[in-house]
């Protein structure tokens, strides 16, 4: 049913879509295609949990033979922008296409969040700029609450960037789940991902990156002066 199918085949990925995974099938992960079999994504350099390829033994962290070179690389050390390929990216996994100018109904009616907008789209040769431009360059720290792998993947293809500094997540996993104390476990998130949906669904409509009113087109060059001028950075 198409409703719900966002499935999409490796072969089927067209440049600058925004695809996803599910990790334990509770939270999602997201990159961007940027062509050739390679994603571009976002990860907690601290515990990124997603591939350590190793030149030598060739060896991913999924446990299967990687044959694609320079795979997981970061070119900005601990930025934890990384251009994977499908295979290590989706871990065995399946592959999801995010939707853009979703209807409101159509976001409703998908009941996690991280799989819809009801924002739009640019074209995908700035969708790829921004990606790379940020793997080339870095990206800001990551916080699991206000700028995660979803919300990497949602500026490149959107450029939209709050000018709230109280809030500035637009990750709709991330605002499926009520403000939390810094000091939390990752896992009480996670957690909270799977158990807060009902109650959730409403609250994510309103905080919709398509219907917010906070955020602004922001240049990918001129980001890092965007966050300092917020005081961000
Ligand atoms: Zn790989």
């Amino acid at each position: 049913m198409e409703l719900f199918s966002q499935k999409v085949k490796p072969s089927d990925l067209e440049k600058g879509d925004h695809v996803y995974t599910w990790r334990k099938n509770i939270y999602s992960h997201h990159g961007i295609y940027i062509g050739e079999g390679k994603i571009i994504h976002f990860v907690n350099p601290r515990n990124d949990g997603i591939l350590r390829f190793s030149a030598s033994s060739g060896i991913s962290s999924s446990g299967t033979y990687c044959p694609t070179s320079n795979c997981g690389l970061e070119k900005v050390a601990g930025s934890g922008v990384r251009m994977s390929c499908i295979d290590c990216f989706i871990k065995k996994g399946k592959l999801y296409r995010f939707k853009y100018e979703a209807s409101p109904q159509f976001l409703i009616a998908k009941l996690r969040g991280g799989t819809c907008t009801t924002a739009r789209s640019d074209p995908p040769e700035e969708v790829i700029h921004r990606a790379t431009y940020l793997h080339e360059n870095g990206y800001p720290k990551y916080d699991l609450m206000s700028n995660n792998c979803e919300d990497f993947a949602l500026y490149c293809k959107t450029g939209l960037w709050s000018n709230d500094i109280g809030y500035q997540g637009r990750s709709s996993q991330a605002n499926m789940v009520h403000p939390t104390k810094k000091e939390d476990r990752i896992e009480n998130h996670i957690q909270r991902f799977a158990t807060a949906i009902p109650r959730a669904c409403s609250k994510r409509e309103n905080k919709d990156l398509g219907i917010r009113e906070d955020v602004v087109k922001v240049p990918v060059d001129e980001l890092s002066s965007f966050l300092l001028a917020l005081k961000l950075t």
